[in-house]
């Protein structure tokens, strides 16, 4: 199930839309349209349960704390808020805090986490970054980037919070996603997810972990998911299989392109993982890491399409296996 990350490290590339196409030729095509015809899920619970009026409610509340730098003050109001919506769902939630050392110095950072448990110990993640992209001179509210995925990840956790699960759930939400300098690269970004793997590591925790499941830039007028190759083919088949069922076969067709994303640190430690990210905000990706990316330009429905999707996935999941 891990992909073959060190080999494919040259091509690691922060969302730069490397497209395969022998790869399309020879497996994505025939993959993809296989798994969309196996479409045996029934519809129940959490699916039927997702608000768009609630996603909405998140999301207005989140992008009136913005920008959200690490380290602002919009931002520690943006984990407070988080911290207290999660534990209005009787979730545990804490902020799991450390210190970033970045191209700029030391940085504090805290991830906000919130448990729900499950009948067993295996542990499916769910996960957002709270940080906007720095730029000087550029004010990025970061709506969509993380605006949507942050108010995605709180309407799943209400959902789930009421939900007797076999899994055990964590909605973690990233400090330090984006680089602190120009751009990403190994040693600047996802310093949140790499914290948060090595205290799993630390605590022994890596072999509970069923699947992590990223959303990231999930709010553009015209969603379309990229098919990340560097996340698990499984997790982007089941994926796929939810769009056709829910009748949003557009979403799954998506560029594939190597996507560097919090989800990186989870793949490398041997979890299953999937990167949904929407890498094509605005007219050629026009509006991503800058002043346009605002609520304006952002669209609750594609989000609500999106939670239904994997609100689709967490249902095939939670299903007893054959
Ligand atoms: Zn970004």
């Amino acid at each position: 199930m891990r992909p073959d990350i060190d080999n494919v490290n040259n091509f690691l590339k922060k969302r730069s839309f490397t497209v395969v196409i022998l790869g399309l030729i020879l497996f994505g095509g025939s993959q993809l349209s296989a798994s969309c015809q196996d479409v045996s899920i029934k519809k129940d619970d959490i699916v039927s349960q997702i608000s768009q009026k609630q996603i909405d409610r998140y999301f207005q509340e989140i992008i009136r704390l913005s920008p959200r730098p690490p380290e602002s003050d919009t931002f520690r109001k943006c984990r407070l808020y988080l911290v207290n919506t999660l534990k209005s769902f009787f979730l545990k939630a804490w902020e799991e805090s450390f210190t970033a050392s970045t191209p700029k110095g030391a940085i504090g950072m805290a991830n906000v986490i919130a448990e729900k448990k499950g009948q067993g110990d295996r542990i499916i993640y769910l996960a957002s970054h709270i940080d906007t992209k720095i730029i000087d001179g550029i004010e990025i509210q970061g709506a969509n980037d993380s605006g949507s995925s942050m108010a995605a990840l709180l309407e799943l956790a209400r959902v789930i919070s009421n939900l007797n699960t076999k899994f055990t759930y964590r909605f973690v939400f990233f400090d330090g996603e984006e680089s602190i300098g120009k751009d990403m690269n190994e040693r600047d970004g996802l310093y949140g997810s790499k914290e948060h793997v090595r205290r799993l590591k630390s605590d022994n925790l890596i072999s509970n972990v069923h699947a992590m499941i990223l959303l990231d830039m999930i709010g553009d007028k015209d969603p379309v998911i990229n098919r990340d190759l560097n996340s698990s083919p499984a997790l982007y088949s089941l994926f796929a299989v939810c769009c056709q069922r829910l009748g949003y076969t557009n979403l799954c067709m998506g560029t594939e392109s190597y996507m560097y994303d919090d989800h990186i640190p989870f793949l490398r430690a041997g979890i299953p993982s999937l990167d949904l990210i929407d890498f094509d905000y605005g007219p050629n990706n026009s509006f991503w890491h800058t002043e346009k990316d605002t609520a304006e330009n952002v669209s609750i429905k594609s989000i609500f399409k999106i939670v239904q999707v994997v609100a689709c996935m967490l249902e095939s999941l939670e299903r007893p296996q054959k």
